[in-house]
């Protein structure tokens, strides 16, 4: 039976949001105002009070110059650590942890300077085969130039023939005595599987292995413990479920026992210990705390809409967005029968995001788009990818994208 319209709407009702909270883009075509988003896998929405909290960081350097770093009313110097609490919290780690910096891809180069140091007897890394393309490349390019190569060192893991997600005995099975490294996606970004992290993490360990996670898909997705799985160490963006804008700054984490520890690293002034950070001494003085993979002095305006959002997520928490997503994309799955859904259908083994293999993807998600105000996103060469985001989207939305989808393809 097809859910009715006044159906969706009463479980809006019932069930509300925060999408109060966000711009939400008006619709190009369709029967309603604004756009259903599907997309903030992708780009998350802006959050209303990022615009006004911008401007003032923004006027606190018209009104105090070169002063702004210590009397801004959120002063720059130490602006970064007001994203830390609030990153930590979300990725289940501790503050000392954590750090808001740079983008994800060059985060994850900065942490494999420190976490991937192969030897002749062990120097593969292992990665899924839907890898996000920017982390192929990092890796490749990692095992380059350490000398190694590529082709062989590489290790994709493939679902088995006729599957579309990776089983976790499969992985567990591939992490032999040759593998430095394992860097999967926490939530893989074209099926949406949610990766078993702890049991992973552990794998890797037993066989002697570093663990990394690329969290892209994960963070502020779905609940994460890092510190108490034991990752080594971890990298996120902050423009998909974070709602931090495009190319906003990103966030990594590094486990307490690597802290303070001998590590190779590449350094900048912001790498030593703010305390004495302006004494100007040749020789850096790295805080035991993931700040000391920090290089240079961070973009004050790229990281004011972080603090927004990361504010919002504060204060909603994390535990009962994902109970809010479980229910929405499990009737977003629903009107989705009869379509090929590649993204696993136990909700402990996903997050938002559900996504429909379709011959003529990008064509269809141009006509939703359209034709019915429908924002869903294409993937090469045959993915629709639908995301509904526990923060602003709506049954109502997932409704549209349903009934959309199903005029669409008949
Ligand atoms: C979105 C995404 C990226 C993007 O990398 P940037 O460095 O932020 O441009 C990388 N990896 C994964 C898995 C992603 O989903």
């Amino acid at each position: 039976m097809t859910p009715s319209e006044t159906g969706a709407l009463d479980l809006d009702a019932a069930d509300p949001g925060h999408r109060e909270l966000f711009d939400v883009p008006p619709a190009q075509g369709g029967d309603y105002p604004e756009v259903a988003y599907f997309a903030g896998n992708s780009l998350g929405l802006r959050p209303k009070a990022t615009r006004s909290e911008l401007l003032e960081d923004l006027d606190s350097w018209a009104a105090l110059g070169v002063e702004g770093h210590l009397d801004a009313a959120r002063p720059w110097l130490p602006y970064h650590e007001l994203l830390t609490g609030p990153a930590a919290r979300l990725v289940g780690a501790l503050p000392s942890e954590t750090v808001v910096m740079n983008t994800l891809t060059v985060n994850l180069h900065l942490l494999m300077v420190s976490f991937y140091r192969p030897t002749r007897s062990r120097h593969r890394i292992v990665i899924e085969d839907s890898a996000f393309p920017s982390d192929s490349y990092a890796v490749r390019s990692q095992v380059a130039f350490h000398g190694y190569d590529a082709e062989d060192a590489v290790i994709r893991l493939r679902p088995r023939p006729g599957e579309h997600s990776l089983r976790t005995a499969d992985v567990v099975e591939q992490l032999g005595g040759d593998v430095a490294l394992v860097l999967l996606g926490g939530v893989n970004y074209l099926t949406g599987e949610l990766m078993d992290i702890p049991t992973i993490t552990k794998a890797g360990h037993a066989a002697g292995a570093v663990v990394g996670w690329d969290l892209a898909h994960a963070a502020g997705n779905v609940p994460l413990a890092l510190h108490d799985w034991d990752v080594d160490f971890a990298a996120w963006c902050s423009y998909k479920y974070l709602n931090s804008g495009p190319g906003a700054i990103a966030g990594a984490f590094v486990h307490e026992r690597h802290l303070g520890a001998d590590l190779p690293r590449f350094e900048g002034w912001w790498s030593t210990d703010a305390k004495t950070r302006f004494e100007m001494t040749p020789e850096s003085r790295p805080p035991a705390s993931a700040d000391a993979w920090q290089v240079s002095n961070p973009p004050i305006f790229s990281m004011s809409p972080v603090r927004t959002s990361l504010e919002i997520f504060d204060k909603v928490g994390i535990e009962v967005l994902r109970e809010r997503s479980v229910r929405l994309t499990a009737y977003l799955s629903d009107l989705l029968d009869g379509f090929e859904v590649i993204t696993p259908a136990d909700p402990a083994r996903r997050g938002a995001q559900l996504s429909v293999r379709v011959r003529g993807a990008g064509e269809l998600s141009r006509r939703l788009r359209f034709e019915y105000g429908v924002i869903a996103d294409s993937r090469e060469p045959d993915v629709l990818r639908f995301a509904p985001v526990p923060l602003y989207s709506t049954y109502h939305d997932c409704w549209r994208a349903g009934t959309a989808l199903a005029e669409v393809m008949s």
